[in-house]
């Protein structure tokens, strides 16, 4: 048996115990037996979570980019790291083999050298889904500059705060970008971020769209001519374990985001761990992650986690609407994609679709579905599993945060039986406990309450950027001595766990505790509901009521709205009970959603509450323009 890759849930029980039991052990061997190391550690794990202070193999030295390219350049050096799948189905996709992704790195590292970048330095990465993208990320790391990627969706304002709280040398960004059948002029948000960021000294500009820029003088600079002159090996920095790898701000759906500061050894040990075991991964298989690399995601399950172990990994930039509502599918045929991890907004966007935009496509490569960045309900959960899996590939419910790195919770399938809306078990490692509001643990099975975790694990962040303070008092605070994750869940009677929304969604209606997750799955459960939202607002007798805002799947459903809000209604009593009854329904074409397609729903909330004179920043959301719609519509 090997501790590196669980094969059924028997040996994920054993491994699992072992990893509790003897956790420094179990990590020991993981590093020692799957990772190219310079150095070893001296100790595994050193932690004090009340100050919080952790470090992992402490004393290890090492290069992630030799454990995620150089290392394989020997046994699967002509097999393909990155699959490039451009925007419009019409231009050529690029297969990058191992060997190609090697000489792009170096010579994207020896660029950065000669343009002043050293080690620890902050370099940020505002850049489409082109390979330059993850060919940067694998460039800092190799020379050990700290990458700070931030989403090519963000505004400038958005994208200069972040410049500025970590203090960015340099930006990667290209002339523009694709996205559907729109050109963004990403150069011209950089141009007017850069009015208010003096950190910066270089512009490095990649050309993708040919758009007309300006490029200013001594600061931007093209990417190309640079790259062509380069030297194509670059020798990499010797690492310390807990050197920083790179700083990732938060989505921002409940504050002003966080940069979470991830280092080195650990993350490396168990993003590739966790991707080994959540996607089974095996040597001939075409992984494709859909989110864009701006997110945690991305990092860590499009780029680092699968070239750690030799993947294949699919980049994508386009949209799934684009040119129509097939496209996934039509990538899955073209490329014979086995394990596919979405996240549910795109899911239920798809389910509001016809079924031949699917249907028209072979997806019979596929083995393994995956869910992350909200909890995904039963209802889209079903239709994932009979349109896409055909019902046998199992869908793993990947339960896990920007702050943990990687996944936490999730099936191991083919070996996790998996119920809708269940991210099941604690995967090696992880070790959750639930807590009541007095700060005890409650123990055993069929209890529900705040989520946390009690013991260190390799890919948590160690700090956040600049505010070790706010990291101490967001995370460590609530509880002693445990990971305070900001998230409600319960444990069933097999000890399963579900997330039922983030705690400071949990509504207390009559003094009961109603999460909004389990809600909003049984209104989406209704035939005319395509999504929905619930958020709590002040009432006289209950204290609170609830507030649900619902998106009907035709925009011009015939019924009376007075019968669907009797029928909802009806829908949460039987599947949760009365004191879930919504007092409020609202019905509405679009929610505000992050850039990460979440829902905002601290927005909702203030519409509820009646409270919109003070919305915060709405222009960062993915769709400002629906906030007056649904202002306009409060019931
Ligand atoms: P911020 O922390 O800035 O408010 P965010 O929490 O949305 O933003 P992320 O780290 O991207 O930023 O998201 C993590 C959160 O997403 C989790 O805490 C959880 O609420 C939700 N989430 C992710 N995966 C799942 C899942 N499989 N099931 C339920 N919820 C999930
Ligand atoms: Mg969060």
């Amino acid at each position: 048996m090997s501790n590196y890759h669980i094969k059924n849930l028997e040996e994920y029980f054993q491994v699992y115990r072992k990893s509790v039991r003897d956790p420094e052990n179990f990590w020991e061997e993981i590093a020692e037996e799957n990772f190219l190391w310079r150095h070893r550690w001296n100790k595994v794990l050193e932690y004090d979570l009340a100050k919080p202070e952790v470090s992992w193999y402490k004393g290890a030295k090492l290069n992630i980019t030799e454990n995620c390219i150089d290392r394989h350049i020997y046994t699967r050096g002509d097999k393909t790291a990155i699959i490039f799948e451009p925007n419009n189905p019409a231009e050529e996709a690029q297969n990058i083999t191992y060997k190609d992704l090697h000489e792009r790195v170096c010579r994207f590292s020896n660029v950065l050298l000669e343009q002043g970048i050293k080690k620890g330095d902050r370099v940020c990465i505002y850049l489409p889904m082109i390979p330059e993208l993850a060919i940067s990320l694998l460039a800092c790391a190799r020379i050990g500059a700290i990458h700070s990627v931030v989403f090519a969706g963000f505004s400038s304002t958005a994208l200069s705060t972040r410049i500025n709280d970590s203090e960015c040398k340099m930006v990667i960004t290209s002339d523009g970008s694709y996205r559907g059948n729109k050109t963004i002029d990403l150069k011209g948000i950089v141009d007017e971020a850069l009015e208010s960021c003096p950190s910066i000294k270089t512009v490095l500009v990649a050309k993708r769209t040919h758009t007309e820029i300006t490029m200013k003088k001594n600061r931007d600079k093209w990417l190309q001519p640079l790259l062509d002159e380069a030297y194509h090996d670059c020798v990499p920095e010797i690492m310390d374990a807990e050197d920083p790898l790179f700083i990732l701000y938060t989505s921002g759906s409940t504050g002003s985001p966080k940069g979470m500061v991830h280092t080195t050894a650990g993350y490396m040990v168990y993003t590739a761990y966790t991707f080994k075991n959540v996607f089974q991964y095996r040597e001939d298989d075409v992984y494709w992650c859909t989110a864009d690399i701006g997110w945690i995601t991305g990092h860590s399950y499009i780029v680092y986690g699968p070239l750690a172990n030799g993947a294949t990994t699919l980049m994508f930039e386009g949209v799934p609407s684009y040119p129509d509502f097939g496209r996934f599918w039509q990538v899955v045929e073209k490329h014979k994609v086995s394990q596919f991890y979405t996240a549910p907004t795109a899911i239920r966007a798809l389910a509001k679709e016809r079924l031949d935009f699917s249907e028209n496509y072979d997806l019979s490569s596929l083995k393994i579905l995956g869910s992350v960045g909200e909890p995904i309900n039963e209802e889209a959960w079903h239709w994932y599993d009979e349109n896409i899996g055909k019902r046998k590939c199992p869908i793993v419910d990947t339960w896990w945060q920007t702050e943990t790195g990687g996944i936490m919770i999730s099936p191991i399938p083919y070996s996790t039986p998996t119920i809708p809306t269940y991210a099941t078990l604690p995967l090696p490692g992880i070790q959750p406990a639930l807590m009541d509001e007095n700060g005890d643990e409650l123990k055993g099975n069929l209890v529900s309450g705040r989520l946390c975790i009690k013991y260190p694990w390799p890919g948590m962040a160690r700090t956040i950027w600049g505010n070790h303070e706010r990291y101490h008092e967001t995370y460590f605070s609530t509880f002693k001595n445990k990971y305070f994750t900001g998230d409600g869940a319960l444990r069933d009677s097999t000890g399963y766990y579900r997330i039922t929304g983030r705690v400071d969604d949990v509504i207390i209606v009559s003094g009961h505790n109603l999460g909004t997750a389990p809600i909003e799955d049984a209104v989406n459960e209704h035939p005319a509901v395509a999504e929905s939202a619930i958020v709590g607002f002040p009432h006289d007798v209950k204290g609170n009521a609830l507030y649900g805002f619902v998106i009907l799947k035709e925009i011009g459903e015939s019924r009376l709205h007075e019968n669907l809000r009797k029928e909802i209604n009806q829908i949460i009593t039987e599947h949760i009970g009365p004191i879930a009854k919504l007092d409020k329904i609202q019905f509405t074409t679009g929610l505000p959603k992050t850039r990460s397609g979440k829902i905002m729903r601290r927005i909702l909330r203030k519409i509820a509450e009646k409270d919109t004179s003070n919305l915060d920043d709405i222009s960062t959301l993915l769709n400002p323009e629906v906030v007056q719609e649904v202002m306009d519509g409060a019931v």
